[in-house]
């Protein structure tokens, strides 16, 4: 449909970005529309509307879609910071890089038991950072009901490790 033409031709592809063998989608020139911005928020929200009861969004770039479908769902949004940045107590959970590991937090009691929750990122790669975000969410017990991101890189199988949980899984872009 338009908006997929357009947000193809906007997403700026730089090969070899941050290091060689990567191909980096700089979604940066989206916010210089406004327009297509609101265009990406409605689809977005569209496809979670009366599906979730608060967003969790991915430090940093899930934070520049994910308070904006919050507020269109009028549901709250909840920060899913890299390990240190929130005050304690925090819920945690550490996860596999392709060099090393990383942990992510949210503040303890954001998450309600029972919620239904949508965990938003910008892009799903290998899905090594949402499966955390999906397992920090089930261990305040609450239940992941569906996963959005602007793009899905196809390849790198995130979709595949996501399954497990059941959720809805939607993007706009796949490439
Ligand atoms: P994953 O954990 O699925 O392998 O990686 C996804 C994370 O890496 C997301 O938080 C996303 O913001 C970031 N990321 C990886 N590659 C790209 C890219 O090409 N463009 C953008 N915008 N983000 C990327």
């Amino acid at each position: 449909k338009e908006l997929i033409k357009k947000l193809e031709e906007t997403i700026e592809n730089f090969p070899d970005f941050p290091v060689p063998g990567i191909q980096f989608k700089d979604i940066s020139p989206i916010f210089l529309d406004s327009k297509l911005y609101k265009h990406v928020i409605a689809d977005l929200a569209a496809f979670s509307k009366g599906k979730v009861d608060a967003v969790c969004g991915i430090e940093s770039r899930g934070y520049l879609f994910g308070i904006a479908i919050a507020v269109a769902l009028e549901v709250p949004f909840i920060l899913i910071r890299k390990a240190g940045k929130l005050p304690p107590p925090v819920a945690s959970e550490k996860y596999d890089l392709e060099y090393g590991s990383a942990i992510i937090e949210t503040r303890e009691g954001q998450i309600k038991p029972g919620q239904r929750i949508l965990i938003h990122d910008d892009l799903l790669a290998t899905g090594g950072t949402t499966e955390a975000a999906a397992k920090l969410v089930e261990k305040q017990g609450a239940n992941v009901s569906q996963f959005s991101f602007l793009i899905g890189l196809k390849d790198l199988k995130g979709h595949e490790k996501l399954r497990k949980f059941g959720a809805e899984i939607y993007n706009i872009l796949e490439y």
